[in-house]
């Protein structure tokens, strides 16, 4: 799926030609045997499991490390970047993907307007502040890619601003990587009509009006120029270092199911394993089985 979702190093991206209610990479019912939206919902809960146990393994290195473990330095981390238009997805994909992994290893942060104290600051500042430490998988529901996107859009700084912002998001993430922290930018590809359908959905449910924005209208209204905003930040910003994917998103059930071989295949590349115990396992076990109560208490463990 990396691949395939990839958008192609220092090239444009046309994203016209991604039909956003494709499924690239899912298996016909022919292999699944039964309605392919059933098949990739179970498939999430199966690379979902799988997911959490990666993350575990990532933790405890992390852990390792730091307690000055054989392997050194300070461990990785993963960071998933979500970007969308309004009603793309992403605080569901962040419910279903990342909810598969333990809420103690994720670290996972929303930007919205900056506020007057980052306005003050350079845009990555509240960006770096927000990265997630060794060991978790960081999730960024919005990103610095809004300092391309929405601020180039509504002309919120000037065009000289937002231009110098790919080198810097470029250098950024490059410094990131080096660093350990491997990036998996994801755009939400939904069509023009298909936001429409949920922001209405999000109007006709008095429990949904909290999600509605009236900005959200707006940003509607300049939908070309998001796109070609979006065309143009992927385009620049797709590096080996830090590629982005385009999934299209208006199937929610493929979106969630892509996203989660994107992890997974993320996390593979990682060649994580659990880290070998800091302690000398035999003698621990032995002082355990001395202290009081415990040769019982082991005979309980092996019949569990
Ligand atoms: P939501 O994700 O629905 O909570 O909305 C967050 C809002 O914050 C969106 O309208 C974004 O465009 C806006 N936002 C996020 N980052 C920035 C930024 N750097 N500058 C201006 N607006 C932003
Ligand atoms: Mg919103």
């Amino acid at each position: 799926m990396r691949e395939l979702l990839r958008v192609a190093p220092g090239g444009t991206v046309d994203l016209g030609a991604v039909d956003p209610g494709s499924t690239p990479g899912l298996p016909g019912p022919e292999v699944t045997g039964e309605r392919r939206k059933d098949w990739a919902r179970r498939q999430v809960e199966l690379v979902g499991a799988e997911l959490g146990r990666q993350q575990e393994m990532l933790f405890a290195d992390a852990q390792a490390r730091a307690a000055g473990g054989p392997a050194g330095g300070a461990g990785h981390r993963v960071l998933l970047v979500l970007q969308a238009m309004d009603c793309g997805g992403k605080d569901g994909t962040i419910k279903r993907v990342a909810g598969a992994m333990n809420p103690l290893g994720l670290h996972i942060r929303s930007f919205g307007p900056p506020t007057p104290e980052e306005l003050r600051h350079d845009f990555l500042w509240r960006i770096r502040r927000a990265l997630p430490p060794p060991g978790y998988v960081g999730v960024f529901n919005r990103s610095h890619y809004e300092d391309v996107l929405v601020a180039r859009v509504d002309s919120l700084v000037p065009e000289r601003v937002w231009q110098a912002r790919y080198d810097e998001i470029n250098a950024f993430e490059r410094e990131q990587a080096a660093a350990g922290v491997t990036l998996v930018k994801v755009m939400l590809h939904i069509s023009y009509a298909e936001q429409g359908r949920r922001l209405l959905e999000r109007l006709s449910d008095p429990r949904k009006h909290w999600k509605y924005n009236p900005s959200d209208v707006d940003a509607r209204a300049r939908w070309a120029d998001y796109q070609a905003a979006y065309a143009e930040a992927m385009g620049r910003c797709g590096t080996d270092a830090a590629p982005w994917h385009v999934v299209p998103a208006d199937r929610k059930w493929y979106r969630d199911w892509a996203v989660a071989h994107l992890l997974r295949e993320t996390f593979d590349t990682l060649d994580l394993g659990y880290p070998p115990a800091g302690f000398d396992v035999r003698r621990e076990r032995e002082r355990l089985l001395g202290t009081e109560g415990n040769a019982a208490g082991e005979r309980q463990v092996n019949d569990r």
